[in-house]
């Protein structure tokens, strides 16, 4: 590869970029990172009946959110400007006059009723739904049934008119994917689109590949849904005399349903969990789609799972950082089958990386919901509750939910516990570690096991049977991370006072 490697993540700012959208534009992005390239963000905004207030900024802080961020965009602008379609108008319509010129575009002045008409009349007939190709072209009103003077009439007239690709009969376009190998197609499975409409406005294909040629992109890489629009696209590019530069193509699998078949969709959302990057407000509505964001899960975390949807190393790795990503990656490891969604894999990966963070780091989290509760943050003790909870949590906010029982004394006690162990026996071993536990300043986990175990051998009972009483007394739960830790953790004075606490509170409930 000679030229400098240009790929470009160009969304529509119809709404909410769905995972799948940000998965295309994380592998632009690496393989930009791949090649020492650029990873250009262009905002393709020609349609402004699906335009939607709020989106680009939305498309803008997901990627600066997972860390994508592009080396030329509307914000950042670059050498290739403006960045947005619609900003680029003028352009536009002198190619589709040269496509017209060169023969391989013609003005159409069909209204909507005639359009209309032309479909019913040819799919009573056939059965076949109408399109305009080279036969039913030849019995509407456009430039190619005209003469040169009435088209010239009528566009003079301001007559509303747009222009089509006189898509050529009984040939074979055939183009190289870089995903999915040779593909051909012949041109009467092709309609002749509209490249630019009525309001002077490109159509999608027109606007997609004037871009792509003026920005000198190499390689476009984008989702399996754009695969049928290309021969279109590989006859623009040689229709306008572009071929030799024409970019490469690299048409990525589509993102399967967690359950069921099918592709992952905006609607998936609604399954309680997150399919869009950030949390969207629905507008004109109350309800809101939940993001990955919001939802707990760390940017690095999300996009490690995001980069194996679809990619694979080819080695028994997972953990990958964007940084390890932008050189393991290739688009020969992209599968051609469809990804599965899969959002346990997802916690997986946030788990492994909360794991590797500092306990500092673990801590800070806890500050936000300590202020919340009116507890007052302290270091030392926040540090060492993180250090416990670490392997238990796969979102930041479970060190406060699984480990609130640090900083709060339990209300209430895990009912089958207590049923099967607030025992005589274990209740009079609680007390006794109570009256041992208050004669200590500070407690390490050794010396709390060590007390434990002398008043065990005092009152006669093993460890096994009085070690689930003695947690739900001290934490409230059936199970959790180890209990001396726990007593090391909450200190002599405070333990005393959650035994003596819940040896009062349980009473009626002591067997014998
Ligand atoms: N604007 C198109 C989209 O929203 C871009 C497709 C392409 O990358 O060519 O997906």
């Amino acid at each position: 590869m000679n030229k400098p490697v240009r790929v470009r993540f160009a969304p529509s700012p119809t709404g909410p970029l769905h995972i799948g959208g940000l998965r295309t534009a994380l592998y632009n992005f690496l393989f930009a990172r791949k090649h020492k390239g650029s990873f250009v963000l262009r905002i393709e905004d020609t349609d402004s009946n699906r335009y939607v207030q709020g989106a680009e900024e939305y498309i803008v802080n997901a990627l600066e959110w997972c860390g994508l961020i592009p080396d030329e965009s509307p914000g950042k602008g670059g050498d290739f400007g403006p960045y947005r379609q619609s900003e680029r108008k003028a352009q536009y319509a002198g190619f589709a006059r040269e496509l017209v010129e060169k023969g391989h575009a013609y003005y159409a002045f069909d209204t909507p009723e005639e359009l209309e008409g032309a479909r019913k009349r040819l799919q009573d007939n056939k059965g076949k739904h109408f399109q305009y190709n080279p036969f039913t072209r030849l019995q509407m009103k456009n430039s190619l049934t005209m003469s040169k003077e009435e088209t010239i009439a009528l566009i003079a007239a301001q007559t509303p008119f747009v222009v089509r690709l006189k898509v050529p009969e009984n040939e074979t376009v055939e183009l190289h994917d870089l995903i999915r190998g040779n593909v051909s197609v012949k041109t009467e499975e092709i309609d002749d689109k509209i490249l630019m409409k009525s309001d002077g406005m490109p159509t999608y294909h027109m606007a997609n590949v004037v871009d792509d040629h003026l920005m000198q992109i190499t390689h476009v890489i984008r989702g399996e849904e754009w695969l049928p629009s290309t021969p279109l696209h590989v006859m623009i590019y040689r229709y306008l005399g572009w071929e030799d530069t024409m970019p490469e193509f690299a048409h990525l699998p589509l993102l399967l349903k967690q359950e069921g078949k099918g592709k992952l969709s905006k609607r998936d959302g609604k399954h309680g969990y997150p399919v869009f990057p950030l949390e969207w407000d629905i507008p004109e509505s109350e309800e809101k789609l939940i993001g990955f964001r919001e939802s707990g899960y760390l940017p690095d975390a999300f996009i490690n799972f995001l980069a194996l949807l679809g990619w694979n190393p080819g080695t028994e790795q997972e953990i990958f950082s964007l940084e390890e990503l932008s050189h393991a990656f290739s688009i020969d490891r992209i599968g051609k089958g469809g990804a599965k969604f899969d959002i346990n894999k997802a916690k997986w990966f946030n788990q492994q990386y909360l794991k590797i963070k500092s306990t500092h780091e673990l801590a800070g989290y806890l500050n936000a919901s300590l202020s919340g509760e009116g507890i007052e943050f302290l270091t030392d003790k926040a540090v060492k509750v993180a250090d416990v909870m670490r392997d238990r949590i796969t979102f930041p906010e479970d060190i406060w939910q699984k480990g609130q029982f640090f900083f709060k004394q339990p209300t209430e006690y895990d009912e089958k516990v207590i049923r099967k162990k607030w025992t005589r026996e274990n209740v009079n071993v609680l007390s006794d570690y109570a009256d041992a536990l208050i004669a200590l300043e500070t407690v390490s986990e050794e010396k709390a096991k060590g007390t434990l175990d002398v008043v065990l051998e005092l009152n006669k009972v093993t460890i096994g049977k009085v070690m689930q009483a003695l947690r739900v007394a001290l934490t409230g739960e059936g199970e959790g991370p180890d209990i001396m830790r726990i007593i090391s953790i909450l200190g002599p004075n405070e333990c005393t006072n959650r035994l003596r606490t819940a040896i009062e509170i349980l009473d009626d409930h002591v067997k014998d």
